[in-house]
């Protein structure tokens, strides 16, 4: 997992604020159960020196 440094300031999916963003080449998974500290994740897929990504960008309650 990567850290992206050119994330935006808002969530480039929903422009709400969000609290963590992660890079990640792979698959992976994610649980829609209810989590105590996240209410959404949106998913932006980009590319990085042709290859490609998925930036996860984390809400809390308060910010989804
Ligand atoms: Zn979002």
């Amino acid at each position: 997992m990567e850290v992206p440094d050119d994330a935006p300031e808002n969530c480039p999916v929903c422009a709400a604020a969000y609290d963590s963003v992660s890079r990640h080449a792979e698959g992976l998974m994610v649980s829609l159960q209810e989590t105590e500290r996240y209410g959404r994740v949106c998913f932006d897929p980009v590319t990085v020196d042709g290859e490609a990504r998925i930036d996860f960008y984390h809400h809390t309650h308060e910010q989804a």
